[in-house]
Parts: C-alpha cells; sequence; structure tokens
C-alpha cells in the first residue's frame, strides 16, 4: 500500500491580511503579511515536485469539508460568525486568526484535506497519509479561532471518522513548538482519544500546556503534555521521545495515530526558540511509523500545522514525507550538519531533568517504566 498526499491549492489562497508579524499594525509598525503565509506550504509541495517524491505517493484533491461535519466540533455560531464576516470582507476568527474574502473556502478545503487523509487510512485505503492543510488547525477551539487557525482540522476529522464508525482509539501526537491546545479542549474528557504535546513552555498560548493538565473525569490520563525549555535540541527532543512521549503513545493501544506536524520547532524559525533541523523530523517520522507499525497496522497520518521559515520548512517536510513513504528520494539540506553542530544540541543536565521527572509521575500510577532503549535513537 501506498502514502497518500493530500493538497490543494486553493489552501494556498487563504489571506491573513497584512497584520503584522507581531502584532496589528500602528502608528509606530509599519504594516507587514503575517507571520503564517502560504510559502512554507508552497515551497514544500515544489520541493515535493522538483525532487520527485511526490510521484511516489498517491495524491488527492478531496471535497471540502461540508458544515455537518465541522458542527461536531465546532458551534454554529462561530461558524456562522466565520461565514457572515468572511463575506463582509474578513474579521478575526478569535484571538489573533484574522482572515480575508475567501479564507472560509480555504479553511473548509484544510479540514477537508484532514477528513480525506484520515478516512482513507483509518480504512485501510492507504498505510498513511500526509495532509498539507493550511489554515492550520490545531489552537482552534469549538467557539473560537486561535494563532492563525480557525478550523480544528485534526479534532474534525477524528470526530467524523468516529461518528462514521472507522476509528474509535485515536492517538495525536502534536510535535508544533506551540501547545495543542485545540485538541487538547476537544477531547479533554474522552478517554478514546489520547492527546500529546511537545512543546516550548508557555510560548502559545500562554496558559495552557501545563504537565499537571491530564484530561478530566473519564479522560483522567488521556492527556499528556511536555512543556519543554527554550533551546531543546536533537538530544532533547530524542531523549522525550524514546522516555516518555512512544512509550506513553505504545501503552495507550491506539488504532490510529495522527500528528500535528508543525515545524516551529526547527532552528530557522522566527517564533520558536527549539534547534532541531531536517534529519530530526525525519527521523522522528521514523520512530512513529516504526511504532505504528507494531501497535496499529502502520495507520500514521501526518497533518501539517505552525512553521514559519519560509527556507527552512520545505526540507522539514520532505524529510518527514520521505520517511513516512519508506523512500530513497532525499535532498540535501544546506543546513542540515551545521545545525547538528551548534553548541548544547546534545541532552542538557535541566532538560533530562525534567523529562525524568514527568516520566516517572506519568507512569507512576500504572508502574510502568520505560528507560526508551526499546526504541530506535536519533542523537
Ligand atoms: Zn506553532
Amino acid at each position: 500500500m501506498s502514502s497518500g498526499f493530500y493538497w490543494h491549492e486553493r489552501c494556498f489562497w487563504h489571506d491573513p491580511g497584512a497584520i503584522g508579524v507581531f502584532s496589528s499594525a500602528g502608528e509606530f509598525r509599519q504594516p507587514q503579511p503575517a507571520s503564517e503565509s502560504a510559502e512554507s506550504k508552497r515551497r514544500l509541495k515544489n520541493l515535493l515536485e522538483v525532487s520527485g517524491l511526490i510521484d511516489a505517493l498517491e495524491v488527492h484533491k478531496p471535497a471540502p469539508a461540508s458544515r455537518e461535519d465541522l458542527e461536531r466540533f465546532h458551534t454554529s455560531n462561530y461558524l456562522d460568525h466565520l461565514e457572515t464576516a468572511d463575506r463582509a470582507g474578513g474579521g478575526d476568527g478569535g484571538d489573533c486568526a484574522p482572515f480575508m474574502p475567501g479564507s472560509m473556502a480555504a479553511a473548509r478545503q484544510s479540514a477537508g484535506l484532514a477528513i480525506a487523509a484520515v478516512e482513507a487510512v483509518a480504512t485501510g485505503q492507504l498505510s498513511n497519509a500526509y495532509a498539507l492543510c493550511r489554515p492550520p488547525g490545531h489552537h482552534a477551539e469549538t467557539d473560537r479561532g486561535r494563532g492563525f487557525c480557525l478550523l480544528g482540522n485534526i479534532p474534525i476529522a477524528v470526530m467524523r471518522a468516529r461518528a462514521l464508525g472507522q476509528v474509535q482509539r485515536v492517538a495525536i501526537l502534536d510535535w508544533d513548538v506551540h501547545h495543542g491546545n485545540g485538541q487538547q479542549a476537544a477531547f479533554y474528557d474522552d478517554p478514546e482519544v489520547f492527546t500529546v504535546s511537545l512543546h516550548q513552555a508557555q510560548n502559545y498560548p500562554l496558559d495552557s500546556g501545563f504537565f499537571e493538565e491530564q484530561g478530566e473525569g473519564g479522560g483522567q490520563g488521556a492527556n499528556l503534555n511536555l512543556p519543554l525549555p527554550p533551546g531543546c535540541g536533537l538530544g532533547a527532543y530524542d531523549y522525550a521521545m524514546r522516555r516518555l512521549v512512544l512509550p506513553a503513545l505504545e501503552a495507550f493501544s491506539p488504532e490510529l495515530i495522527i500528528v500535528a506536524s508543525g515545524y516551529d520547532a526547527c532552528a530557522k524559525d522566527p517564533l520558536g526558540k527549539m534547534l532541531l533541523n531536517s534529519a530530526a523530523f525525519g527521523a522522528m517520522t521514523h520512530q512513529l511509523k516504526t511504532l505504528a507499525e507494531r501497535v496499529c497496522q502502520g495507520r500514521l497520518v501526518m497533518v501539517h500545522e505552525g512553521g514559519y521559515s519560509e527556507g527552512y520548512v520545505p526540507f522539514c517536510g520532505h524529510a518527514v514525507i520521505q520517511a513516512l513513504a519508506d523512500s530513497d528520494i532525499a535532498v540535501p539540506d544546506p543546513q542540515n550538519e551545521e545545525i547538528a553542530a551548534w553548541g548544547y544540541q546534545a541532552l542538557q543536565p535541566h532538560q533530562a531533568e525534567l523529562i525524568d521527572d514527568w516520566q516517572k509521575r506519568w507512569f507512576a500510577d500504572s508502574g510502568q517504566a520505560s528507560t526508551g532503549e526499546h526504541y530506535d535513537a536519533f542523537a
């Protein structure tokens, strides 16, 4: 079976407007395009074309999400607000989720990519898939957009697949440098959807993403946050993956694994303060693919989230898709070795201390423990 690639030109037409990079334009703030732009995603698609890797994938341009699909996660009021503002010249979905006319069509298309990718993998039509979604979705909540996200692409896709009986137990790993608050909120009381987020502590949103947030009600123990200190590189991510993330995912025994694949933990990102190179993203994908093959027949879906380095995101995304497709088609990343040679890439004592502490507390109840030796290392 092959790997699927889901994309649509319409997603690149979403326009957040000239909102400025850090805040809206003003007397002393020159207008500038938003940090979130089409360019990083379009360049990834272009790199796949130029390298030829896209020819090894099963390419799909699925339909946009229906209103019924959106309403499994979002409130009618919120969707009406988006539709009305879209027709009236644009607006803001809530907290820094600006958009111009036409963006709702792009957002419905973006959710449609995640829906189709999840359906194809959940029903066994493809072994795994990549959805090049834009706008991103992992900050969107049921009744508001946040952080460049209008619609919750992953919650929408998961809720639909579960409603149609395609899958029940789903694990979502979010390695975007920002907290995956959208997935966390969507499934916080649900024991059948395990949400994990690996992010820079208190970057965005400022008030969520703490280790202590572990779910509520029946969902207690089905949410895991690893709020990492800034400056984490290859050693810290590899240690976090092998010591806690992979064992926790394996213990949950999902039927499907979804990754909220942002690339803003890369060393070149203007919004994140982490140190990963493209090889690290490829290696983390390899770790997950190996795990998925062991626990859920290889069912793995990657959904594109953040990542604001227009030059570097394409190399990271290409490495992920190459690993997903188990392909020999690589592209030379001119920055990879230099980033790997930067100081403090190795696991630092304060990083190990935090991860060890979370590992002990997470597995304290179940009595399980893992040294991480069971999983392939990359650093
Ligand atoms: Zn992000």
